[in-house]
């Protein structure tokens, strides 16, 4: 049985209060808060595990290098990738993306040839495509979500032309909480010689996810959102895909041999990963992914469904509230805005007096606002520790700046 207070007892931050009032975190969006076991985990790693990975020879060296690579299976597991040497690691999504956008866009692309993205992606999904735009002449193609947020696979697979060489798309949105069918996107561009790069950022905090059924090329995740340490991250790539990337960063660890005219590169993944990495903080991710495969992916979804449907039904009680899309695939995260002068910042402003943490502002996801016609919104995201009870005190902070502002 899912024991949300027994749960919640796991996550040390949330007995705390803020402004006098018990905390009420609804900005899961944005980061996670830490169970024990990552703390722990972490505060184990640096005074009794720590010293450097894969260099030395001597015994903390082994101990750090073991629990780190170990991380590589533990996410390999949590994605149900085919192959360990599928993940890379690094330190989250943005650092992912941007791997394919160098190490794989740069050598296989060309002026002239199409990027797809869809006008719900995280700005960390279209800025690295936004380089190749400006330094190689690639021409991005957008598609538009429908009046309630979702994205038809079909418009996508329309908009797919003979110069069209990779879809970057997001599995859930940060914004509205729309899950989008990869699966079929990925299906039919592979059809088609067309590679998909999915943003997993959210969607890994919210459901069970499969690389292999959905049958992404790349699906980047990114660890501060999975409960682990900020920092912290993996991006798998399929085998084929990896064949034809380059390294985006060089420095130590993803060379073999390095002579004053040649080098030779490590096997992959390593070849992908250079220089020092967040030890700790994968170790701590691997604990993050332990913990939440444990309680069970599809336990935690079917929490977060509950939660979603309850806030929905709340939420949309109250007549001066725009809830932003409205997805029948929607997860538990709500953008709204409130009718009257009421700025995003003003509402976040007042419901954090009431202890209640949310975002404002364009989540990073400035052409999905402008599709919308808003600046900016409010957003309330949930995560496996939220209650109904804070929807609640959600709901009469919202009543307050109502009353205020209305
Ligand atoms: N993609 C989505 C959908 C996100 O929500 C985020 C973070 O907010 C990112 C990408 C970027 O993740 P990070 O900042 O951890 O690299």
């Amino acid at each position: 049985m899912y024991d949300v207070q027994k749960i919640r007892a796991d996550f040390p931050i949330l007995a705390r209060e803020v402004n006098g009032k018990p905390l009420v975190y609804l900005d899961n969006g944005a980061s996670a808060q830490k169970p024990q076991a990552v703390i722990d985990a972490t505060t184990r790693g640096y005074a009794e595990e720590y010293a450097n990975v894969h260099r030395g020879l001597h015994y903390l060296s082994n101990l750090a290098t073991e629990k780190y690579e170990a991380v590589r299976g533990t996410v390999k597991t949590f994605l149900n990738a085919a192959h360990e040497d599928e993940i890379i690691f690094n330190s989250g999504t943005t650092e992912g993306i941007n791997m394919v956008s160098y190490g794989w866009g740069i050598p296989n692309l060309k002026a002239g040839d199409e990027i797809i993205l869809s006008v719900m992606e995280h700005h960390a999904n279209i800025i690295p495509w936004h380089f190749l735009r400006e330094r190689m002449g690639v021409v991005l193609k957008w598609v538009d979500t429908d009046v309630n947020g979702d994205l038809d696979p079909q418009v996508v697979i329309d908009a797919i032309t003979d110069k069209t060489k990779l879809i970057a798309v997001t599995h859930m949105s940060n914004v509205l909480g729309t899950v989008v069918d990869v699966k079929t996107i990925c299906t039919a561009a592979h059809e088609r010689g067309v590679r998909v790069m999915v943003d997993g950022s959210q969607a890994t905090v919210h459901m069970p996810v499969d690389v292999q059924d959905i049958g992404a090329d790349f699906y980047a995740i990114t660890g501060h959102k999975l409960y682990g340490p900020s920092s912290s991250g993996a991006i798998y790539v399929k085998r084929e895909r990896m064949a034809e990337m380059q390294p985006f960063i060089g420095g130590g660890d993803m060379i073999r041999t390095v002579g004053k005219d040649v080098i030779t590169y490590n096997d992959p993944p390593h070849k992908f990963e250079a220089g020092t990495p967040g030890i700790v903080q994968m170790i701590g991710l691997g604990v993050a992914l332990d913990y939440m495969m444990d309680l069970g992916m599809d336990n935690i979804a079917a929490h977060e469904l509950a939660l979603r449907d309850y806030a929905q039904e709340k939420l949309s009680g109250l007549n001066w509230l725009n809830i932003q899309g409205n997805s029948a695939t929607k997860g538990a995260i709500f953008s709204f805005t409130l009718d009257g002068a009421a700025h995003a910042h003003d509402i976040s402003t007042v419901v954090d007096q009431r202890g209640i943490a949310v975002r404002a502002g364009h989540h990073c996801a400035q052409p999905l606002m402008e599709h919308m016609g808003v600046t900016a919104t409010c957003r309330a995201s949930f995560g496996l520790y939220n209650t109904t009870e804070e929807v609640d005190k959600l709901v009469s902070a919202l009543e307050l700046c109502h009353e205020l502002f209305g």
